[in-house]
């Protein structure tokens, strides 16, 4: 059945996993469910002098492994369904790489296109005055997610301290260098999905030289692994944002395009060099504007979904063409659609892997603020390698010895993981709840 529920999806994706570990019914009911679901109405004055209220939310999935960890998003189409599968994976992400961090997720159903600076702020700050009896370096640990950034995060950590009367810099990560932010983390999502992208490329034994890549989605994760891949000699051909993308079959380079949408034109105007209006955009020639959905469909080696969930589904999945899909966006995939792709030799390589290497900088960004000891990006690169080839490895080795897709492994070893830890702590953890 076909399912656009990103929780729904996600549950399927754990069954597969849990058949496979022969998972009993009553671990498996527990790792169905979240531990807490948060919800709060949050009240912003606005610039014109009233008030609107914003529907938000944290999900504490499962901490078996450590703190609650994940981001918070901003977007109108947010649900409490989709926060929940978001912080179901991020608890599979986190185990999947061996990280001591269990998995939550936030969000807030609001469009922050629409909100000045002072009325985002004053969301940011409500976000945290609703919810900071729940947050803590040791509880749960926010970062950004979509159409949030380290500004966003300053401004939840300054109001946490305020509320809580100390300074905790690890209750929140992703933030600005000068409050304890570290080095690497606004480009480590990017950057851990080259690492594997590179990993499965020499498994393959295949170059960058002309590989083409498409990506959909512009903005951290997208943005920054088209500009990794483009330094690394892939050929970029295609990347979008939510008004639409550009197509080059010779070639993007994407510090061009990004200083185009800087300057307030849309990805397509890097067809003609300079900002211009979508009427203007060239439709012929080797360069044109492309839908989102034409996008996924391009005839391309590598797509690289940076953007939302429920990308690519049973309606598109057999026309997708690209032999390797690296997810940096969390649940672009359907379960139906990673169906069609096996059949099809496509190798996708999971969310829970392909975009881990966000989290992980974040885990560093903590064990910094923990510490009081900040790292050079010389010491932070390295490590954030070594997480990813290792984690790579490891799912590479349980794809062979299950003789399952890529997904499935990186599931595997994260169940493996988590319910090692809910056992370890007891009983109740896998049979009662607390
Ligand atoms: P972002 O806000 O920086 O960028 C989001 C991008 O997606 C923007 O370019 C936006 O224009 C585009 N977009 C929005 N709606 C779209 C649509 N309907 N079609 C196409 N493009 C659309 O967000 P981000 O942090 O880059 O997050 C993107 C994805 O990566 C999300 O799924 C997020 O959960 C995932 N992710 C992010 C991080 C991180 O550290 N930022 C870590 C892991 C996973």
């Amino acid at each position: 059945m076909v399912s656009f529920s990103p929780f729904a999806n996600a549950l399927a994706q754990l069954k597969r996993a849990a058949k496979i570990l022969a998972l009993d019914n009553l671990t498996l009911n527990k790792l169905q469910t979240p531990e807490r679901v948060l919800t709060a109405k949050i009240p912003v004055p606005l610039d014109n002098g009233t008030t609107r209220e914003f529907v938000a939310y944290r999900v504490q999935y499962n901490d078996a492994r450590g703190p609650f960890k994940g981001g918070i998003r901003y977007h109108p189409g947010v649900t409490e369904d989709e926060v929940k599968a978001l912080a179901f994976w991020m608890t599979m992400k986190c185990a999947a790489v061996g990280l001591p961090l269990g998995g939550g997720k936030g969000g807030v159903v609001v469009n922050p296109k629409e909100l000045s600076a002072g009325e985002l702020e004053r969301l940011s700050r409500g976000y945290v005055q609703a919810f900071y009896q729940h947050l803590g370096p040791t509880k749960d640990v926010p970062a950004p997610d979509v159409y949030t950034n380290s500004q966003i995060m300053a401004w939840m950590l300054d109001e946490y301290e305020h509320l809580v009367g100390e300074h905790a810099p690890g209750m929140i990560t992703g933030k600005p260098l000068s409050l304890g932010g570290s080095l690497g983390r606004a480009t480590a999502t990017a950057q851990g999905g080259v690492y594997i992208l590179q990993e499965l490329m020499a498994k393959l034994e295949r170059s960058p030289k002309n590989t083409t890549v498409a990506i959909q989605g512009f903005g951290n994760a997208g943005a920054n692994a088209a500009k990794l891949l483009h330094q690394l000699g892939y050929k970029i051909v295609a990347v979008s944002d939510s008004q639409g993308g550009v197509y080059n079959e010779d070639g993007i380079d994407p510090r061009k395009a990004e200083a185009i949408k800087q300057a307030g034109g849309m990805l397509g105007c890097y067809c003609l060099g300079t900002v211009c209006t979508l009427e203007q955009i060239k439709t012929d020639g080797p360069c044109r504007a492309v839908s989102n959905e034409e996008l996924l469909e391009l005839a391309v080696d590598v797509l690289i979904p940076a953007a939302l969930e429920n990308q690519i589904t049973a309606a598109n999945a057999d026309r997708i063409k690209a032999k390797i899909i690296l997810e940096l966006a969390n649940g672009p995939t359907t379960p139906e659609a990673d169906e069609i792709l096996n059949k099809k030799g496509t190798l996708v390589v999971p969310d829970i892997l392909a975009n881990a290497g966000g989290v992980t900088v974040s885990y560093f960004e903590q064990v910094q603020n923990a510490m009081n000891y900040y790292w050079s990006e010389e010491e932070v690169s390295p490590k954030l390698k070594k997480i990813m080839v290792d984690a790579f490895a490891a799912v590479w080795g349980a794809k062979g010895k299950h003789q399952v897709d890529l997904r499935t492994a990186a599931f595997v070893l994260a169940v493996e993981r988590v319910v090692e830890a809910m056992r370890e702590r007891g009983e109740s953890n896998t049979k009662k709840g607390r």
